[in-house]
């Protein structure tokens, strides 16, 4: 199939993650998308590089004055007295309302959820870039291919309306979703990777016109811990419109593949023009976060299910951290998905 990608993400390299008190280097690294690049190549999928497309579809999910803040914080930052070269928030208005600071300092913890989105001078090229491969990737898709994939990188599912978080900036996933409306009056997301969907959930969850369902590792015990339980269904016209499907941490490859197939029956009755699959790879048995034990097996058959579905699909790269099987991984999906398709 064909897929989208650029090399713009390779200047955003985060080195600040804080994990259970420690500062380490992130696991979001450049190199996975050389690994997913060569799981592309496995497969025989046709590589293309990304078109711009500007503001206008990013603006379409995302409030303006968080986009300026992600474009211009790390300039600004840079200008602060004894700061890194990463912005992090350390101050966050959690659970009150409070009021915008001028602070820089404040409007990092505004902005930035937790601690694992630091913002370097060259995230915003990449984030933004990244939305660039996923309206490519969608245009491929409304010009009738069956399917496309988005080489994404940061990730966006964490990230929130004006919100970052876990490792992601910007939605690609919901810019895409929310471009795609503007062909499909229903457009349903499927998130697989093994993390909740939480950004998406919110931008879309008022929202009747875009269904989001997610599979992941139960919250209770895992990122992003708040979000993702199986009460969640949507709130006012939205209401019904979300689904969760939480499994089991270490769920191995019947639990993930039959937590797919159980969304279908939803995504079918929706009747969506289009499926968006957020496609994290960190169910993966190999994956650092450790979340489930997924192998290219199960990926092959998660992949055969989402084909099933029967729908016009947009694959968008999500999390999948670096592993000998991250790239055979994603080559196992796609060629499970093509195979059935
Ligand atoms: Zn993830």
């Amino acid at each position: 199939m064909k897929a989208a990608f650029t090399d713009l993400h390779r200047g955003h390299d985060p080195k600040r993650f804080v994990l259970r008190g420690k500062f380490a280097q992130g696991e979001e690294r450049p190199e996975r998308a050389d690994r997913l690049t060569a799981g592309l190549q496995a497969g025989n999928h046709t590589l293309h590089p990304a078109e711009i497309f500007g503001q206008g579809p990013r603006l379409g999910v995302h409030t303006v004055d968080y986009l300026r803040f992600l474009e211009e914080a790390a300039a600004e930052w840079k200008l602060l007295a004894d700061a890194s070269d990463e912005v992090l928030g350390n101050v966050h208005p959690v659970r009150r309302g409070g009021t915008m600071p001028l602070s820089l300092t404040g409007r990092a913890g505004w902005y930035m959820q937790d601690m694992a989105c630091g913002i370097g001078p060259e995230t915003w090229i990449a984030a933004s870039s990244a939305t660039d491969v996923a309206v490519t990737a969608a245009e491929f898709v409304i010009e009738g291919e069956r399917a496309a994939y988005a080489l994404c990188r940061p990730p966006g599912h964490h990230a929130y309306r004006d919100m970052a978080g876990g490792h992601c900036f910007i939605n690609n996933t919901a810019v895409a979703a929310q471009y795609l409306r503007s062909v499909h009056d229903r457009v349903a997301v499927l998130d697989i990777d093994i993390h909740h969907g939480n950004g998406t959930q919110a931008i879309f969850y008022d929202r009747p016109d875009v269904l989001t369902v997610s599979v992941h590792a139960d919250p209770n015990r895992f990122y992003p811990f708040f979000w993702g339980y199986a009460h969640e269904r949507g709130e006012g016209a939205g209401e019904g419109f979300n689904l969760n499907i939480p499994v089991a941490q270490g769920a191995d490859n019947g639990a993930y593949v039959a937590a797919i197939e159980h969304s279908a029956r939803t995504i079918a009755a929706f009747d969506p023009g289009v499926l968006v699959v957020a496609l994290g790879l960190d169910a993966s048995s190999d994956d650092p976060f450790g979340g489930a034990k997924v192998t290219a097996e199960g990926f092959r058959q998660a992949g055969a299910a989402i084909a099933r579905m029967g729908l016009p699909t947009l694959f968008v790269q999500e999390g999948g951290y670096l592993s000998d099987s991250l790239g055979p991984n994603l080559t196992a999906v796609l060629g499970g998905f093509e195979a059935a398709a």
